[in-house]
């Protein structure tokens, strides 16, 4: 056979590019048009242990104002994470220093951010061109074992909570530490139900399958997993089984899809393995001593400087693909875990790529319906029924 002229081979490279080029453009143009939510990112850390400026474009980490901007997610849940190494009191006196750093992002630039405490909020302060930031809570320990701690929670505007964090807690298994209570205690139980009671989301993300069943079959309200992926794609202990999938649909529920590698490709999972065992060491410290040790871990945590793992955008959209053909279309969101994840996949590298990602759905057929629904129409539906208008 001969050889293809040069030439001919540059035409076919030309028209290549010249598509994908396209592509990013139909994406950018719609991603600009979604009500973008993004489930889960631990910035919250940022702003409280670097105090950084999140109306500048940041040099590092993944995600500020200007870049929550440019990739089009306009109402992220900021996630009050407090370590499994915190206990009781000192859970709780963190969970209202992270609540006061974030206040005082909203009392700097109330012409830019603006926490939001229902749907309707939430397209308000979108439709005025800032950002509506939800909080949220992750790790029930937070609450000391005090559903007046919980209720006062939610009076700051904290809209759910993740059940776990990597360790099991007094009322709820972990997926990343040994069962203790067989999934939900009674107490545990009784969280649920005032959480339902009081309009507060139920996370089932970082806990056990036998927790996330015994949450299922006790919510009379749609549940959500805030920051998981798919276990078939990646098998490790934080993704959601295919019959998850199925029971978290026949709940009303959404999945937010988790960036982080190891969620996306088996290959990047040492990251994880790495990250549990730094966050649910034992440390006998209080008050300022424990924070100057929360805020080494930070440092040394790896996201503020990601490395990029062999899981890629295309992975992410493999998630999302999966999602829908087992639980369908309107069970699938985004919880990149920005900021919490010491490894991000190439293309994705932080909050302002999200339009690879559409580009990435639009190749695999996905309509702008479609994507709508992916990038925040499910998750807003899911506050309107569990939080209200
Ligand atoms: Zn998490």
């Amino acid at each position: 056979m001969r050889r293809p002229r040069k030439s001919l081979l540059l035409f076919v490279f030309a028209i290549g590019s010249l598509s994908l080029a396209q592509e990013l453009d139909q994406a950018r143009r719609i991603q600009a048009g979604v009500l973008g939510i993004d489930g889960h990112n631990d910035t919250a850390q940022r702003v409280l242990i670097e105090h950084v400026d999140l109306a500048q474009r940041l040099p590092d980490g993944m995600l500020d104002l200007p870049r929550l901007r440019e990739g089009g997610v306009h109402a992220p849940f900021f996630a009050l994470w407090v370590p499994t190494y915190y206990h009781g009191s000192e859970a709780v006196r963190r969970t209202l220093d992270l609540r006061d750093a974030m206040q005082g992002v909203f009392d700097r630039y109330p012409d830019q951010i603006e926490l939001a405490t229902s749907a309707r909020d939430i397209e308000r302060i979108v439709g005025e061109k800032k950002i509506a930031a939800i909080l949220t809570i992750e790790g029930g320990h937070q609450i000391d074992n005090d559903l007046a701690v919980l209720r006062m929670y939610r009076r700051m505007g904290i809209l759910s909570m993740t059940l776990t964090h990597f360790r099991y807690n007094d009322w709820a298994d972990s997926s990343t530490s040994p069962p203790m209570h067989n999934g939900l205690t009674e107490f545990g139980k009784q969280v649920v139900r005032e959480m339902n009671a009081i309009g507060m989301i139920v996370d089932v993300s970082h806990v056990s399958d036998k927790t996330f069943y015994d949450a299922i079959a006790v919510s009379t309200k749609p549940v959500i997993a805030s920051h998981s992926s798919c276990r078939t794609l990646s098998d490790i202990p934080r993704n959601m089984t295919d019959d998850m999938l199925r029971a978290l649909a026949k709940n009303g529920g959404v999945v937010g899809v988790n960036f982080g590698a190891a969620f996306l490709n088996i290959d990047d999972a040492e990251e994880l393995k790495r990250a549990v065992a730094s966050s649910t060491a034992e440390v006998n410290l209080t008050g300022p001593a424990l924070d100057a040790y929360a805020a080494k871990e930070q440092i040394e945590g790896g996201s503020i400087h990601p490395k990029v793992g062999h899981a890629s955008v295309d992975d992410a959209a493999a998630c999302v693909d999966h999602i829908i053909k087992v639980a369908g279309i309107d069970h699938v969101g985004i919880g990149s875990d920005f900021d919490g994840i010491g490894t991000v996949p190439k293309g994705l590298e932080d909050v302002s790529k999200m339009p690879n990602l559409t580009a990435a759905l639009l190749k695999r057929g996905y309509t702008e319906a479609d994507i709508q629904k992916i990038m925040g129409g499910n998750f807003l539906r899911v506050i309107r029924e569990v939080v209200g208008q």
